[in-house]
């Protein structure tokens, strides 16, 4: 596995790679924003939000439009944290310095183990208008590509597998998300929403009071918008 790992902090930086290399994992270096956005050839992005040339975020947002690759912001400034715009930009985890290296690895196996998680799968998947490829995260709606964040696919994949069947809250947020991470189902509806804008609003349907599912072929007989009977 080779991190990408953005910190403009000599004192951190040698230590983490340090650590990180002993821990089998193959460093990239990048001390600026510029040298970041530059890298290629990496499955997991560890960022510093403090960065001397562009600021974190931006640098966050910008790989995120370029790569689903997983992406764990590391910040100092633990009160200034907005999850949920963190989130927005794309970002799968985050942690605040000081941090100790053991959760660091932990949280970096944590979210490789939950972007490998959905891709031990066949081949594409056909629900209604949608066709989900889980090796290769393809996402195909009525015949256009769809690029989604990494958290986007997992929560798609997980309605994904018994289309028709209500998941709910409970059961996304931990199969999607590792329980203690973001605290709040705010995270689920964000991410709900954006899926729901890349997709189709009526697709993912809400379940009053329980949850969540696709609206594939089978389950769309009662469709209230469709009162128009099409010739066969
Ligand atoms: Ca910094």
């Amino acid at each position: 596995m080779r991190i990408l790992m953005v910190e403009d902090d000599p004192a951190i930086a040698g230590p983490l790679e340090e650590g990180l290399t002993r821990e089998g994992f193959t460093v990239q270096a990048a001390a600026t924003g510029r040298a970041a956005l530059a890298a290629e050839g990496y499955d997991l992005v560890l960022l510093d939000l403090g960065l001397p040339d562009i600021d974190g975020h931006v640098v966050c947002r910008e790989i995120r439009q370029q790569s689903s690759v997983p992406i764990i912001v590391v910040t100092a400034r633990s009160d200034e944290i907005d999850r949920v715009t963190l989130l927005e930009l794309g970002a799968d985890d985050y942690v605040v310095k000081p941090f100790g290296f053991r959760e660091l690895v932990a949280r970096i196996r944590a979210v490789l183990r939950r972007s490998e998680g959905v891709t031990q799968a066949n081949g594409p998947e056909s629900i209604g208008p949608l066709v989900l490829d889980l090796r290769t995260h393809e996402v195909i709606f009525s015949g256009q590509e769809v690029t989604l964040t990494p958290k986007e696919f997992d929560l798609l994949a997980c309605l994904a597998e018994d289309p028709g069947a209500v998941r709910t809250r409970d059961q996304i947020m931990s199969k999607v998300w590792d329980e203690h991470w973001w605290g709040s189902t705010k995270t689920l509806d964000v991410h709900l929403a954006s899926l729901r804008k890349k997709l189709d609003a009526e697709f993912i349907e809400t379940v009053r009071g329980v949850g969540f599912r696709l609206a594939g072929e089978d389950s769309g007989q009662e469709d209230p918008g469709n009162k128009e009977s099409k010739p066969t």
